[in-house]
Parts: C-alpha cells; structure tokens; sequence
C-alpha cells in the first residue's frame, strides 16, 4: 500500500491555516454528492444574505416619512407612504423567515446527501484497499479520522458553507451601506472582529494537530468501548470479569483526552474573553461618532437608524462569518483525513488490462520469501512447490510456521516479497487479484459468521449465484450444513446470529460448516481450506472429508491441518518450519523418513491414528 500523506510525522506542524481552510475541496464534496441541492441551497443563501440589508434599508424609510409626517402638508399622503415602507420592511421580514426556513431545510437535506455519500465513498476506499490496510496501525488511524467523524461532520461542512456565504453577502451590503457614511466604518467592522477571528483559528489549529496525535488513544479507548458492549467478546469478558478492568482502562484515557480537550477549550475561552474586550474598542468609537453626526445634524433620523443598525449587523455578521469560517476550519481535520484515506493507493497491482489468471496446468512456488510490511522477520524463506490441478495437498506444521501467510500470498492479499507465485505460468504479480481469487474457493482460520440469512451466508461465496437455492443446497449438502439448515423453522431463510430479530444462533462447529458451504458455493478449481475443521467433531470431520474427496476428484485441495486423520487422505504432505519446507511425501514416507513430521505426529501420540 503506498501512503503519500500518511507517513508525515504526526508532530509535524501542518500546513499554515489559510491553506488548510480549503472552501474549494469542501464545496466541491458538497456539489458531488447533491448537485440540486447545493444549487438551491445557494440560491436561497443568496436571498438570505441580502434581505438584512434590504430590510436596513427599508427601516431607514419607515423611520424617515415618519420623522417628516410632522411636517408633511398631507399627513394621509405622508402616512400612505410611511405605511407603503412598512409593508416592505413586513415583507422583507416575512422573506427572510421563509428563506431561513427553506435554507436549513436545503441544508439538511444536502448534509444528509452529503453524509451518506461520504460513507459511500468511505466503504468504496475501504474495499479497493489491500488486506495489509486492515494490518497497518497507521492506516487504521487515517479511516478512524475519517470514518468517526463521517456521520456528522459532512452535515457539519454544509453548514459552515452556508453560514459563511450568508454572512459574507450580508457584510458586502452592510459594508456598501457603511461605505456611503464613511469608509473608516468598515474597517472598524472588521478590525473589531479580528482578535475573535485569530483567535479562533489558533485554537483550531491547536485542536487539529492535537487530535492527530491522539488518534491512537483515542482509537484504543474505541476498541475498549468495542470490546464491552459487543457479543463478540461478551462471553470472556464475563468470564474472566474483565468489566471493570477494561472499563477503568477505558475512562483512564478518556480522562486523559478530556483534561486536555478542557484545557484547551478554558484556554480558548479566556483568550476570546480578552478578544471581546478589545473589540469594544472599534465599537465604542463607532457608536459615538454616528452620535456625533446626528446630532450635528448631518444625518437624518433614519440614516442615523440604519447607520447604527447596519453596524450592529455587521458586527454580528462578521462575527457570525468567522464563526462560520472557524467551523470549517475544524471541519478540516475531517477533509484533511478524508483527502488522506482518498489518497492513498493501494499495493502495487497489475499494469491495467493485466491478465486473468488460469489453473490448467500449474501453481508453482519458486523460491517465495516473505516479510509483512514494517517487518525486518522473515516469515517464510525460499518456498519451492508445484502444485497440479485436481493435486490434494496439505500443509502441515506447528503454528506460526508461516502455513496461513501462505495461504494469503496464494490469495493475493500479499505479493511475496522474494521469488514468484506463478499460474501457468504467469507471475500473479502480472496478474489481475480478482481473477486469482477467482480460482479459489477458500475457508479461513477464522472464517465469518454473518448475520444474514443462511442461504445468504452460503452464497457470499458466490452472489452471483444469489438465488441459485439448488447450488446453495449442494454446497450445504456437501459441507454438512445441510441437515441443520433444513431443521431450521425457516429453512435456508433462516436468519443466523443473533444480531437481529428471530435469528437462530447455531454452534460453532455449525458456523463453521457454513462457512464450508460458503467456499464450495464457489465451484472453484482450487478449495484452500486453513484449519477447516478445528470446530467439528471427528465423525463430521471424517465424513465431510470423505464427501469432499469423492465429489471433487478433478478439484485442487490445498489444506492445512493438525489432524492426522485428515491429513493422511491427501496424495502430498508438505512439512513446514520455521517459514521453511522441510520435507514433502506421502505420509508413509514421511513417516519412515523419521523428520519432523513423524515427530510431530509422535508427540501428539496420533502416530498410527
Ligand atoms: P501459521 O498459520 O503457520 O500458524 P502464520 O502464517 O499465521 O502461522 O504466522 C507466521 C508468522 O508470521 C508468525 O510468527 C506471526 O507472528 C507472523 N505474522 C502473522 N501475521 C502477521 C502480520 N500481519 N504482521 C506481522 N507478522 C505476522
């Protein structure tokens, strides 16, 4: 997996704020996921932002003709046109409460657009990203960044923008308006909302580097959340009591986190505290020269009004658009780790139009090494194997000898990191993953139990096949789920797990034939089966063998096992250890050869089982 961004030290200082504040990537999220409605959310935020000023206007009217009815030689002329700015000022009013109300209805639903698509686009990263994503801390950091904030952050982006363009169009009215008394007027305006403004942008800027750091505890203290409160674990945790234990480890780092967060927020508060005093200030000597001014009598009783109204809004406007442009700046550490999980490319992977792969005459090994990412241990050296269609072959050793990181090269989940993988032939590594996954239908260690349907739970091994009942139920007859799956009150429409209503919790053992059933739902060449009876009794383990064995002559079964009475049906036992093959044979041979196998089996006093 290469990762552009994410390797830049976490105490790194980021980029400086103006070029992290990115209205440009924001509004483009925004546009992607709902064109119609961030084309009437700005539309009405265009309205919203200009009635203020409009209805500014409208009461310096008002107040004028009635300032100069006492003077008016009609004063039913007078008051009809008194009468027609308060109409408009009624209007204005009406406006701006419908157009409030049709904004945060556009916004709502644009975030709740925006929310969905950004998961969406979360669970698309997600599933192009390699199996080693999923085994690298880092990137787990990066999708927890963005995945934990994806619910409510999007909504969050919508609104930001939209308050920042409602107040900005208000503040260049307000600020014409200002301009026709005096120019000094908005620059006081904005000079008094300054201090707030920095402020709140270092204390942003302090949170997101923060919050980079401390993704780790927090994802730790997640995980602990995760372990309590899911079935998961739920059996062992009650067990070995390990409740409160992990409870009091879950709230000595959240204490942590929130000393920290609380410091920083009554650090924040403080600051803006002096920030407001300042802005007094600018206020202050505003107010009193518009006094200064009417009284003299260079301004009317309306302009006066509306002069002092318009500054008044355009104070709250400029704080309310800093308060917008400081939401969006704490939006970034979101679109920053958003932008990080997008960027990221996963493994090298074949030129495009790389070739599918096929199995017609042979997978060869040729001297595989392997070493996982940010590993210096190898794992497995100088692997050399051939195997031929319809081969049955086991892989047998003791654990951590390197079988099931086999099994994940063989899959593509990694590239070795030393020799080839070929089919046919072709080195996989010139080869499209999907087609060599294709060729194999596999049961991991520790396969999934999905809470969906039975027949669903089968035919994830194939969906196409989704509402093929009759494969489904070969594959079930085949792997021995089928007599416990029939049994059930609803059949193969059974719900499984225990996750939602009405759903059957079956045995281990049971799951594990499931997932048996789900691997030969596939009707591939190949059958990869690590430890594919671990949960069975031994007349299941017996029979399915005996079954798999006569059903799939012309089929490749590569397994890994620690039965003896599995492992001496095959044709060829590849011995492993310490990432290495030592020895390959028949179990006889093997035996008589008096290595490490016979001594294995010797130990476990299954020698002649
Ligand atoms: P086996 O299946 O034979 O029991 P594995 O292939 O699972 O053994 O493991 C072989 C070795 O690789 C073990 O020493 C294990 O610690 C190491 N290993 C397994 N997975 C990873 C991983 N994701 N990162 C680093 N080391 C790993």
């Amino acid at each position: 997996m290469r990762q552009p961004s994410d390797r830049r030290s976490d105490s790194e200082p980021g980029p400086a704020w103006f070029a992290r504040l990115r209205v440009g990537p924001a509004l483009a999220l925004v546009r992607r996921s709902h064109p119609r409605g961030a084309a009437a959310g700005i539309a009405i935020t265009l309205i919203q932002g200009l009635l203020p000023v409009l209805l500014l206007y409208t009461t310096r009217r008002v107040v004028d003709a009635v300032a100069s009815a006492g003077m008016a030689v009609s004063r039913d002329a007078a008051f009809r046109q008194a009468l027609i700015w308060i109409g408009a000022a009624a209007g204005c009013v009406l406006l701006s409460a419908v157009a409030g109300l049709a904004g945060a209805l556009a916004r709502e639903i644009t975030g709740q657009a925006v929310t969905d698509s950004v998961l969406e686009a979360i669970h698309e990263k997600a599933m192009a990203m390699d199996y080693a994503f999923f085994e690298d801390p880092h990137a787990k950091d990066i999708l927890h960044r963005a995945q934990s904030q994806a619910p409510y952050r999007p909504a969050g982006v919508v609104q930001s923008l939209g308050q920042i363009a409602q107040n900005a169009i208000s503040l260049i009215g307000v600020g014409v308006l200002l301009l026709a008394f005096h120019w000094g007027l908005t620059v006081l305006l904005i000079a008094a909302a300054a201090p707030s403004l920095w402020i709140r942008f270092r204390h942003s800027e302090r949170v997101f580097a923060w919050q980079r750091k401390q993704t780790a505890a927090e994802r730790r203290s997640m995980y602990l959340s995760w372990l309590l409160t899911t079935d998961l674990h739920a059996k062992e945790v009650r067990a070995f009591g390990l409740g409160p234990y992990l409870g009091r480890q879950f709230s000595a780092i959240r204490s942590e986190l929130r000393k920290e967060r609380s410091r920083m927020a009554v650090d924040r508060s403080i600051a803006e505290a002096k920030a407001q005093v300042v802005s007094l200030v600018p206020l202050v000597g505003v107010l009193a020269l518009i006094g200064y001014q009417a009284v003299g009598g260079a301004l009317s009783v309306g302009a006066m009004v509306m002069f002092y109204q318009a500054f008044m809004r355009g104070q709250a406007g400029v704080h309310d658009l800093a308060d917008g442009i400081a939401r969006l700046y704490d939006d970034n550490l979101f679109l920053t780790s958003l932008d990080e999980l997008m960027a990221l490319e996963p493994a090298p992977r074949p030129a495009p139009g790389g070739a599918g792969a096929t199995f017609a005459q042979a997978l060869t090994l040729d001297g595989v090494g392997f070493r996982y990412p940010d590993s210096q241990r190898k794992v497995l050296t100088d692997i050399r194997l051939t195997i031929r269609p319809g081969e049955k072959v086991a892989l047998v050793g003791h654990n951590g000898c390197g079988k099931t990181t086999l099994v994940k090269l063989l899959l593509r989940l990694y590239d070795p990191t030393e020799g080839e993988i070929r089919w046919d032939g072709v080195d996989s590594q010139h080869l499209d993953p999907d087609s060599v996954r294709r060729l194999v239908g596999v049961v991991f260690q520790d396969y999934g139990c999905y809470n969906t349907t039975a027949s669903e739970n089968i035919a994830y091994g194939d969906v196409r096949a989704e509402a093929n009942r009759e494969r489904i139920e070969r594959a079930a007859r085949l792997s021995g789920a089928d007599a416990f799956l029939s049994s059930l009150p609803h059949g193969y429409d059974s719900m499984l797990g225990k996750w939602f209503d009405d759903g059957e919790q079956i045995s281990i053992g049971q799951w594990q034939k499931v997932a048996l059933a789900r691997a030969l739902m596939r009707e591939a060449p190949i059958v990869l089966l690590d430890e594919p009876t671990s949960a069975m009794d031994p007349y299941a383990e017996r029979a399915f063998f005996r079954r798999l064995l006569a059903s799939a002559s012309d089929r490749t079964i590569i397994l890994i096992s620690h039965r003896l009475a599995t492992v001496k049906m095959v044709d060829r036992i590849v011995f492993m250890e310490n990432g290495r093959i030592t020895e390959s044979g028949s179990h006889e041979e093997l035996v008589r050869r008096d290595g490490g196998y016979a001594r294995m089996f010797v130990a476990l006093g299954e020698s002649d089982a």
